[in-house]
């Protein structure tokens, strides 16, 4: 599937441990990337900035459903599985 304009869910809803463009630190779950604008699009898709492990994620509908909201629970039920136990 081609990615969903204005959609962004996976730019909130996983952890990213490695740091991305203005967040050295990386991104905890669910907290949106500060690189999403206020339409969840990426301002910095397209440049030489733009990370190669957002670069590898490719939209299928299996995580990105039909809709954000589909996507968002998909992908935070994903970031649940995989969490390391505490
Ligand atoms: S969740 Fe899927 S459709 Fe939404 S922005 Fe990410 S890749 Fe695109
Ligand atoms: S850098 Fe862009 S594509 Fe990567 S998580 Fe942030 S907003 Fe999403």
């Amino acid at each position: 599937m081609d990615c969903r304009p204005q959609c962004g869910a996976c730019c909130i809803a996983p952890h990213i441990s490695t740091a991305i463009p203005n967040m050295p630190n990386g991104k905890p779950a669910g907290v949106p990337c500060v690189n999403l604008d206020d339409a969840f699009n990426c301002t910095i898709w397209n440049t030489p900035d733009f990370p190669p492990l957002c670069h590898a994620f490719q939209a299928q509908t299996e995580h990105c459903g039909e809709t954000q909201q589909q996507a968002l629970t998909i992908l935070t039920q994903m970031e649940q599985d995989t969490a390391p136990d505490i």
